[in-house]
């Protein structure tokens, strides 16, 4: 191809992908919106509307000419970064779009519409099955669920097994067999460790079950965003019934909160949480803003980022030498006697728990691993629907050592697969491993991360993840970020590494 034909090929191809982003983030303000501040009547033409936008993001990736166009750039399953000439940022467009594409076309329109109609069934039938501890009450849909996503596997294609189609969407370039062999090595290391833990002298945290008044809360928190470098005229924070984050636009990245009156914990540390896959949103490089390549390049990546602000930096010691006094002060009533290492122990907790959205750092991994090993069973053949609920408890025994009394506390508890989520949990815990991979980089670079905090010098290190992380948005895929940040592949051992050191230290182990 000539050089002025190669680029009139990426000229159009570029104008696909600012139209694909315009089209998303449109998306993206009715979903904010639905989740926020819409009236509740207006949730039937609300889901039309989405409905509508989703059909046309769809066919704009599956259109043909945008097939020809990749083709005509080099594109192959064999080689989806298309030609070796094109510059770096071109080829790293080509791969998404390619990808995308090949998604759009091989899973025919009539199975999405199946997918979307069983998931809303799945929602309504799991509320009303988890409200009566009913797990019959639900097996139909989830059997349906379960089908429908192995039917998408087989239409996506897979190489060894069909849970990687599925992982794949939302760890893209991830496989089955590498989270298994890095979750078996975690889960051998993690169980030991909560043993341990449950023997040693248990910490009071009643305290954070007082009175923290909500006006507080919010000038406390967002005094802390803003000092961590999270920018009010390119975001805001509002609040939501679960908290989220969402980009609707180069320049505006939404995040929300919830407040809880009678629990410290619950408001602040969302916040933190939500603000560190909002600065990642808002990190990325000039030269991919507006484009689909300023995105997360996986969930477990944007995980990593979340939980970095939240537990790497929110939970640790130096970060509350810095804070606490403030603290106490804005909260005399319910903190007055409490010295800032005894809040320091209470905010880390370990306490095995039967649902991961409690869950401590320590067990919170525990609680994937017990998803993924029932969703790769499912998947692989190995487990029926109806095994589930007794599956659920021998796990959660194994595992964590607590068996939910009732299914609804078990296998009903969550909400993932009456949406038909399968894949998703995996990317809960890999953002736990990439963040403390990540942390190891980032001190061997910038000296330890505690006399950072406790400076209170967040500029430097919001730098360091912009440089290295924000900055390529989906330009480098996880194991490549991974790769270039550390020379290694995903690991556990980093993550076992901090956990020893920091709950060795507070539960006196050794
Ligand atoms: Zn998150």
């Amino acid at each position: 191809m000539s050089n002025s034909a190669a680029s009139k090929v990426l000229s159009e191809l570029r104008e696909y992908d600012r139209e694909l982003q315009l089209l998303k983030h449109g998306c993206a303000v009715l979903q904010w919106d639905q989740e926020t501040y819409m009236p509740p009547a207006a949730a039937e033409e609300r889901a039309e509307q989405l409905g509508v936008f989703e059909t046309l993001v769809h066919d704009r990736i599956a259109d043909d000419r945008l097939g020809e166009l990749l083709e005509l750039a080099g594109a192959s399953p064999n080689n989806l970064l298309g030609s070796e000439d094109l510059p770096y940022r071109d080829r790293a467009l080509i791969r998404l779009l390619f990808r995308e594409h090949l998604k759009a076309r091989r899973v025919p329109r009539d199975l999405v519409g199946r997918l979307a109609r069983a998931a809303s069934a799945g929602q309504t039938a799991w509320r009303a099955a988890r409200a009566e501890d009913d797990f019959a009450a639900f097996k139909p849909q989830l059997e349906e669920l379960v089908a429908l996503a192995q039917e998408r596997a087989e239409c996506l294609g897979y190489e060894e097994h069909p849970y990687d189609a599925l992982l794949d969407q939302y760890e893209p370039h991830m496989t089955t067999a590498e989270v298994s062999r890095v979750f078996h090595e975690l889960e051998q290391r993690l169980v030991p460790l909560v043993s341990r833990i449950a023997e040693a002298p248990q910490l009071d945290d009643t305290f954070l079950y007082r009175e923290f008044p909500e006006d507080i809360q919010e000038t406390f928190g967002a005094r802390v965003l803003r000092e961590i470098g999270w920018p009010s005229n390119r975001g805001r924070l509002d609040i939501s019934t679960h908290p989220f984050t969402i980009g609707l636009g180069r320049d505006d990245v939404r995040i929300t909160t919830r407040y809880d009156r009678g629990f410290f914990n619950a408001a602040f540390f969302s916040m933190l949480h939500e603000a560190g896959h909002g600065l990642y949103e808002l990190g990325f490089a000039d030269e991919i803003r507006g484009s689909m390549l300023a995105d997360g390049t996986s969930l477990g990546i944007h995980e990593s980022q979340s939980r970095f602000w939240e537990n790497v930096v929110g939970r640790s010691r130096a970060f509350w030498k810095r804070y606490y006094p403030a603290l106490q002060s804005a909260f005399p009533t319910a903190l007055a006697e409490i010295d800032y290492e005894a809040f320091y122990r209470a905010i880390n907790k370990v306490r095995p728990s039967l649902i991961r959205v409690e869950a401590d750092e320590v067990t919170y991994s525990l609680h994937v691993i017990l998803r993924f090993r029932l969703e790769t069973a499912l998947f692989g053949g190995d487990l029926a629907s109806a095994e589930l609920p007794d599956a659920w408890r021998e796990e959660s025994r194994r595992l964590l050592g607590v068996v939910p009394e009732s299914d609804a506390e078990g296998v009903l508890q969550d909400v993932h697969w009456s949406m038909g989520g399968f894949g998703y949990f995996p990317t809960y815990a890999l953002g736990n491993l990439f963040a403390a991979q990540f942390t190891e980089a980032l001190e061997a670079e910038l000296g330890p991360l505690a006399p950072l905090l406790e400076r209170g010098e967040f500029a430097e290190i919001l730098a360091w993840l912009r440089q290295r992380i924000h900055a390529h948005g989906s330009a480098r895929t996880a194991t490549e970020l991974v790769s270039d940040i550390t020379g290694r592949n995903l690991e556990g051992e980093p993550f076992m590494r901090y956990l020893h050191a920091k709950f060795g230290e507070i539960y006196a182990l050794d």
